[in-house]
């Protein structure tokens, strides 16, 4: 996460790790000197080094958050044996 502060309306915004993380892949390795990032209280679009962006990235460790995977029971099927009882008549 990065905290910086509107240009414009001196807002303070957050950079969410998730956002972070689309910035930076979307540059591709590249390294932009800088990219938008839109302020949610003024809507204008602040600028910000890339270099600052891609450094929170760094510092929040993982790319991305990891998906929880469903925990699945293996439960054992039942199988009840249902044979009718051979009755002669
Ligand atoms: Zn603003």
């Amino acid at each position: 996460m990065l905290n910086i502060s509107c240009t414009y309306c001196r807002s303070p915004i957050n950079v969410g790790d998730g956002e972070l993380a689309l910035i930076v892949q979307a540059a591709e390795g590249k390294h932009p000197k800088s990219a938008p990032v839109t302020c949610p209280n003024c809507r204008k679009t602040n600028k910000v080094p890339f270099k600052r962006l891609e450094q929170a990235y760094k510092l929040a460790g993982s790319p991305l958050p990891p998906e929880e995977e469903p925990v699945e029971e293996a439960e054992p099927a039942a199988e009840e044996s249902t044979e009718p009882a051979a009755t002669e008549a």
